[in-house]
């Protein structure tokens, strides 16, 4: 989600759009250690242990070592709860550089295995074929079925979405497609619901919570070039915005990060020539951009993140945040 597509949202949304209720506001340089355009993984994984990284490493530095999380940290040193929501398959990078460590991205089974043995309050996702044997609807070829082992160590499980039917203090998973999660518009509920239902179960931990919500498919509309998805899910996108917002500032007591870890699409915004339209959208890639991306911050500490800055520098300021925590 680089700049072009939050300058979509607002040109779309001039009245209402969430990016104006934010006052503190930077920008993140989105390099990796090795190279000028960064995946999911590196970008990722410098958000999440504040160390810049090579392309495809889940929480591992540059010598494939792995890194603490400022989730891990979270949980083991603070005792907060920790939750990641996704509309990408739970193994993907994003959700994954917060619990799993993996030398590549790309080991999807090791990873899966990795999120059900960490110490995850609840979890909200694609993805479902990782957890179950190739005889049972899914890919892993070693027979482990981890949704048995989920449920084995009892934690709530579904496969459909349910807004609220758990059990108080219960962990909760919901791994909601074989793959990614259908494109907003189309799936039965909406980034918000699930980011909601996130914030529910966490909330009932009396030390806090951390939680990461990825809005996947604004990178898919990238790679894809298809600026009728970027607007939808950009809508998705806002409405789960302005519902965390409306929480926050009545909580008083919670920070919220609005980030990217790079843009796609190389995405510019021009004259439309259907002059019914505000803009069209112009796409120089296929792939990631070098552009730098926004940072919107809202909440205790939220002043540390104005400026310009390296990615990494997120996770360095997470973790001062973190360690000032009683
Ligand atoms: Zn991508």
């Amino acid at each position: 989600m680089g700049l072009n597509q939050v300058s979509s949202e607002i040109i779309f949304n001039r009245q209402n759009s969430p990016f104006k209720r934010f006052f503190d506001v930077g920008m993140s340089v989105t390099c990796p250690a090795d190279a000028l355009i960064t995946d999911s993984a590196a970008g990722g994984t410098a958000i999440s242990t504040g160390h810049k990284t090579y392309n495809g490493a889940i929480a591992v530095d540059t010598l494939k070592q792995p890194l603490e999380t400022i989730f891990e940290y979270a949980v083991t040193q603070k005792k907060k709860a920790a939750g990641l929501v996704s509309t990408a398959p739970i193994t993907d990078a994003t959700p994954a550089v917060f619990f799993a460590h993996t030398d590549t991205r790309k080991k999807h089974l090791e990873i899966a295995q990795q999120l059900v043995n960490a110490p995850l309050q609840v979890v909200i996702g694609g993805g479902r074929k990782y957890f179950l044997p190739n005889d049972q609807g899914g890919v892993r070829t070693d027979g482990l079925n981890l949704i048995q082992s989920l449920t084995d160590k009892g934690y709530i499980y579904s496969s459909e979405y349910i807004q609220d039917g758990y059990k108080p203090n219960s962990k909760l998973w919901m791994l909601l497609d074989t793959s990614a999660i259908s494109k907003a518009g189309t799936r039965p509920f909406t980034l918000g619901d699930l980011a909601m239902t996130a914030i529910g179960q966490l909330k009932q931990n009396k030390n806090g919570y951390v939680l990461m919500v990825e809005s996947s498919q604004i990178d898919y509309a990238g790679h894809n070039n298809d600026g009728t998805h970027l607007k939808t899910e950009m809508e998705e996108f806002a409405n789960l915005v302005h519902r965390v917002l409306d929480f926050i500032e009545k909580d008083g007591n919670t920070l919220l990060i609005v980030t990217a870890d790079h843009e796609t699409g190389g995405m510019s915004l021009v004259h439309p020539d259907d002059k019914t339209q505000p803009i069209a959208y112009k796409y120089t890639t296929k792939g990631h951009s070098a552009g730098v991306v926004g940072v919107w911050a809202k909440g205790p500490g939220s002043e540390l993140f104005r400026g310009v800055y390296e990615n990494n520098e997120i996770g360095k300021k997470l973790f001062s945040i973190a360690k000032s925590w009683k």
